[in-house]
């Protein structure tokens, strides 16, 4: 698990950040004894971290995975319908679709942002299509102007996975604010955490209805214990929402942190012959959830090999995401059989990600890329 590793030794690949009021917030609830799903705090982070991405509305889930279906299944999502997802993202978006019946589509990822490739988006529409769900892959926001015209022009809905990109931006606007709908984990690796946790943000006032109702096992708003509709447990607790609002408290400083360490990293690493650095398009903010590379042909020396002899240099590192084409659970369910993402398995062969908590110091960057230097002289 992703800073949870036994080696203090080690230079994790991340770990959380918690520096504020996390320890005051969560021993309020205990001393009031307010430690189930109802509470101050659910409300408070709710409308704080809504409010951060430009919404008015936010429900609070019991994760990222549960904040997806949630999402899927208040907009009615279900059987005979497609959704059309990234090849390359991590298994939770596709395991959504799955949970509400409905089909994954795959789309191909671009070469250098990793994020969905919005040119192939079109020709995997057909009249069963009712969503596009792109992901901001390891914090770099897709390009939401575009796809949102392409899902206007044939009446989509937009669901956005920000599960990576708590704060990352698009020609100004908020990650998770664009879409229709925005999902987010707070996982502990991720740029904010509640341990385990998610939030749906909107400003659909009527989807946030609906999501509320479902993620409460569909409780009937007039007689207790009538259920029309098969609901869900997805409540976060106050103590978690707690932990949130205080690590929403420091967002800004986490994201400007990981920006800082991005370039760092970026500067340390550009002479490197054969590693291809992350981008940040001009129209965009990337918040660099994880800090990842791709080891090209000419490196010297492949990607395992690499992240081999950086484990052994007391560096803790992570491959790339295997593409959803290639999940066996997904070719067992006849999926994407003959499918063909060249892009995504390209990268999941070649992509690695470094050591990006928001703690992380210069020192310990330093010390990254000069050993990843090293293993690059090496080689010949
Ligand atoms: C972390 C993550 C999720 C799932 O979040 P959990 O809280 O672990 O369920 C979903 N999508 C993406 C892209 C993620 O990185």
């Amino acid at each position: 698990m992703p800073g949870q590793s036994n080696n203090r030794a080690m230079i994790p690949v991340c770990e959380p950040f918690i520096s504020g009021h996390e320890m005051e917030y969560v021993a309020d609830c205990l001393y009031s004894n307010w430690i189930s799903s109802k509470g101050k705090y659910i409300d408070m982070f709710e409308q704080g971290f809504s409010r951060f991405c430009g919404c008015g509305h936010g429900i609070t889930c019991a994760n990222g995975t549960s904040a997806l279906h949630l999402a899927l299944a208040s907009l009615g999502v279900g059987e005979g319908d497609e959704v059309i997802i990234p090849a390359f993202t991590m298994v939770s978006t596709a395991f959504a679709v799955a949970y509400v019946g409905a089909k994954p589509v795959l789309v191909d990822c671009e070469r250098h942002t990793w994020n969905i490739d919005i040119a192939m988006i079109e020709k995997k529409i057909t009249p069963r299509t009712r969503v596009i769900l792109p992901v901001h892959i390891y914090g770099h926001p897709c390009d939401m102007a575009s796809i949102l015209e392409v899902a206007r022009k044939h009446g989509l809905f937009v669901v956005e996975d920000a599960a990576e990109a708590h704060g990352a931006e698009a020609n100004g606007r908020k990650a998770g604010g664009m879409g229709d709908v925005g999902c987010f984990s707070f996982y502990a690796n991720k740029i904010i955490t509640t341990g385990e946790g998610g939030m749906v943000t909107t400003n659909d006032a009527d989807f946030a209805e609906r999501a509320r109702y479902l993620k409460d096992l569909a409780f009937s708003r007039d007689r207790r214990f009538i259920h029309s509709e098969i609901g869900f447990n997805y409540r976060m607790t106050n103590v978690q929402a707690a932990i949130g609002l205080a690590q929403l408290e420091k967002i800004q400083e986490y994201v400007d942190r990981r920006r800082k360490n991005a370039w760092v990293y970026n500067r340390l690493l550009k002479d490197v012959r054969g590693v291809t650095l992350p981008v940040e398009r001009q129209w965009a903010k990337n918040v660099y959830w994880m800090y990842a590379i791709v080891v090209e042909d000419d490196f010297g020396v492949g990607r395992d090999h690499l992240m081999q002899a950086l484990a052994e240099r007391g560096i803790e590192t992570r491959p790339f995401f295997v593409p959803m084409n290639r999940q066996p659970v997904f070719r067992k369910m006849g999926l994407f059989d003959n499918e063909k993402y060249p892009v995504a398995e390209e990268i999941a062969e070649k992509g690695l990600y470094l050591p990006s908590g928001s703690g992380l110091k210069q020192e310990q960057i330093e010390y990254v890329c000069s050993q990843i230097a090293e293993c690059s002289r090496v080689r010949s």
